[in-house]
């Protein structure tokens, strides 16, 4: 089928584009067309296997597959099954080593103290400085729940490197994604499932794209093909929202990552697949040695892969995290309302809606797009 023909056109081949395309070719019996402008599948969720030592690791930096939601988890386990990986994640301080989010070892540990449980919110009213009304933004959160010594040494440096903003201009609920435990609990997640895809992420997008009813093209931009597509065609865009409309209200701006990668020779470099480094001296944000995300895989016993991460503000080419000032939120709103008037277009996932998504809120979102908007509409009828 040529290009021209297609019905349905996603854009974009990471988790948002790949679910909603298995939707269309599985439950509506459709061709679809999915483009995807990098040279693979799978969105920022792409893995790939380390020629030298066989080592699974993730492009685009580790990660975890965790929810909480029924219907995800069963949509998601008919493409892969899961290993038991459990991720935890240590904080290098002043060259010592705690565990990370905030537990009752850490505070133990930093404060040499041998608190119990029932001692910790006591001793933490000792360190918290209340604010005024609700707290209005990352500091506010930090200080208000943990005070300012834990908020200096864990959290303050690290978010300026990576936001690139002053932790007072990012909102509260960004701090709120960490858990904090009175308990020596060190589970970086709540949630009730957690894994990492036995066989790689690649391998979970090549079954979800696998229906012969589906064609990715590789290496395009929608932009430029865009006049090639079918007028009345339904189009599902994952990229830019503020791209989508030729950023006509201005940019969104955005955080993009840089990885550097070495191979050591040693069998494990640092004992565990991240460890964070707040300090703002040192330059990355964090390490990731990806052998450690697959127990149950037999890896050399001489050599590892590990990799820095940096964080950089996004210069358009590659962007990966949505910045939610205050000025991206109103131009957002600009550009949601210009969204919200096109019939059979639906701009979604981590850059359409412009939300920190985790891989179950972009499932969880593709499913409901499909389901209430897609399923229910028979006649395609607006322009791409
Ligand atoms: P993406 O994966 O970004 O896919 C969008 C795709 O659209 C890309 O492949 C892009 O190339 C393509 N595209 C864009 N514009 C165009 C165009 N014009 N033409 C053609 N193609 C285009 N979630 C978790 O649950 N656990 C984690 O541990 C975790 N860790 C993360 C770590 C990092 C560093 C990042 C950045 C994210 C992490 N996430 C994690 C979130 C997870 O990556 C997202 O939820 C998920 O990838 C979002 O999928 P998406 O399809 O919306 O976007
Ligand atoms: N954070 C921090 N110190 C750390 C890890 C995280 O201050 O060691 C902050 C940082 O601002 C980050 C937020 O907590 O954006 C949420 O952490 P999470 O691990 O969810 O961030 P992600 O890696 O998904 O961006």
């Amino acid at each position: 089928m040529d290009i021209t023909e297609y019905s349905y056109v996603i854009v974009g081949s990471g988790l948002l584009g790949s679910v909603t395309a298995e939707r269309i070719a599985n439950q509506l019996n459709q061709p679809v067309l999915v483009i995807e402008k990098r040279d693979h599948i799978g969105g920022n969720c792409y893995s790939a296997t380390d020629p030298a030592t066989g080592i699974e690791y993730h492009r685009y930096g580790t990660h975890i597959f965790h929810t909480s939601n029924e219907k995800v988890w069963n949509y998601i386990r008919r493409f892969t099954s899961f290993n038991t990986y459990r991720h935890k994640v240590l904080s290098c301080y002043k060259d010592r080593i705690y565990p990370f989010p905030i537990n009752l070892a850490t505070i133990n540990q930093f404060f040499d103290r041998n608190l119990k449980p029932q001692e910790v919110e006591h001793f933490l009213n000792t360190l918290r400085q209340p604010v005024k009304g609700t707290p209005a933004n990352f500091e506010e959160q930090a200080i208000s729940l943990l005070g300012p010594e834990l908020y200096e040494a864990f959290f303050k440096h690290y978010t300026i490197k990576q936001w690139q903003v002053d932790p007072r201009q990012l909102p509260p609920a960004i701090f709120n994604r960490l858990p904090f435990r009175n308990n020596y609990d060190d589970n970086y997640f709540f949630d009730r499932w957690q894994g990492i895809p036995e066989k790689g992420y690649t391998d979970l997008f090549q079954r979800l794209l696998a229906d012969k009813k589906i064609k990715v093209l590789l290496n395009t931009d929608f932009f430029e093909v865009r006049h090639l597509l079918k007028k009345d065609a339904c189009l599902i865009y994952s990229g830019p929202i503020d791209r989508f409309f030729d950023y006509k209200y201005g940019k969104l701006s955005w955080r993009t990552l840089r990885f550097e990668q070495e191979t050591v020779d040693t069998e494990d470099y640092q004992g565990n697949s991240v460890i964070n480094f707040p300090e703002a001296d040192i330059p990355y944000t964090r390490i990731h040695e990806p052998r450690h995300l697959h127990p149950e895989k037999e890896y050399p016993k001489d050599k590892t892969i590990i990799i820095r991460e940096y964080s950089l503000a996004d210069r358009g080419d590659d962007p990966y995290y949505p910045i939610a000032a205050a000025e991206n939120q109103r131009l957002l709103g600009l550009y949601q309302k210009e969204a919200a008037q096109l019939n059979n277009v639906f701009i979604s996932g981590r850059l359409g809606d412009y939300k920190y998504y985790d891989m179950h809120q972009t499932i969880d979102r593709a499913l409901e797009i499909f389901e209430t908007r897609i399923l229910p509409q028979t006649h395609p009828i607006h322009a791409v």
